[in-house]
């Protein structure tokens, strides 16, 4: 399978489209002007790693019309399968996405985070992005029985994308039970980014990013999360080096053949 004419590749298993942000775009406009739905993941190798314990949300991805690499981690194994790729933050996708909104005249809404910070974010949005409508924002804190009102108040708006900020995996999954009920184009987990947007969450300053320590700064800011990242990392890099030798075998994952380089070539890369 191919995405936009990028190779779809595969690491421990998960699919990871290794595209440009201008190829992702297009593809988002595509759904925007025909309404087809594609749900949009960003994968991290903490996430690749909750996928071996969670076979559902390994098929959810699996199901995804686009896996951006979303860390450093996963840029490093996919660079080592032969594929050219840089990281593509959901962060900074998020506004290729509300230029696509803006250009179709479909509306952004933006579900998720605690009460203020998606109306903080979409305020933030839409100055960014001329003729950005948002069609409305919801918390992401309310109870089982209220979520029929939530989905009703997003069927109503006819939103072109909708941003979803629950965790992991909570708003993968919910995308995927909801989304062709809801009728919306684009749908995407964005975990914290409102809460980057909004500015209560910082995000690594140039240099950290440049150096692929920008897992390092979120522990720094959030550091109830160092025992999963500090397991999940190594073990990652670990699992994502044994399956090479694997797939060198097997061929599968592997994109060196489209791309023209070895495996391996461009895999310089720290974690
Ligand atoms: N969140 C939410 N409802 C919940 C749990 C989390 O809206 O029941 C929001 C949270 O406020 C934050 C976002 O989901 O804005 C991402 O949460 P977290 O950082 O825990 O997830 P991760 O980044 O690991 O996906």
């Amino acid at each position: 399978m191919s995405v936009e004419g990028v190779p779809r590749l595969r690491v421990l298993g998960i699919p990871v489209d290794p595209i440009d942000a201008t190829r992702a775009a297009r593809l988002v406009a595509r759904h925007l002007a025909d309404g087809t739905p594609i749900q949009v993941v960003t994968i991290n190798a903490e996430m690749a790693m909750n996928t071996r314990a969670d076979p559902a949300l390994a098929a959810v991805i699996g199901q995804a019309g686009l896996v951006l690499p979303d860390g450093s981690g996963v840029v490093w194994a996919a660079r080592r399968r032969g594929a050219r790729v840089r990281k593509l933050p959901g962060v900074e996708f998020i506004h290729e996405i509300c230029a696509a909104c803006a250009r179709a005249g479909r509306p952004l809404y933006l579900l998720g985070a605690a009460p203020g910070v998606a109306q903080a974010a979409a305020e933030v949005l839409a100055a960014r992005h001329k003729g950005l409508e948002i069609g409305g924002v919801r918390d992401g804190y309310f109870k089982p029985e209220e979520e029929d009102a939530v989905l009703e108040a997003i069927r109503e708006a006819r939103p072109g994308a909708l941003l979803v900020a629950l965790g992991v995996p909570r708003q993968e999954f919910w995308i995927a039970r909801h989304q062709a009920a809801l009728e919306v184009p684009v749908a995407m987990g964005v975990g914290g980014s409102f809460d980057v947007l909004s500015g209560r969450l910082r995000r690594a300053p140039g240099w950290m990013r440049a150096l692929h320590l920008e897992w390092l700064y979120r522990l720094i800011q959030e550091p109830w999360r160092w025992k999963r990242m500090l397991t999940a990392l190594p073990t990652f890099a670990i699992l994502a080096l044994a399956s090479e030798k694997q797939e060198r075998y097997t061929g599968y994952g592997m994109v060196a053949a489209a791309s023209g380089q070895q495996p391996g070539e461009q895999g310089g890369l720290p974690l």
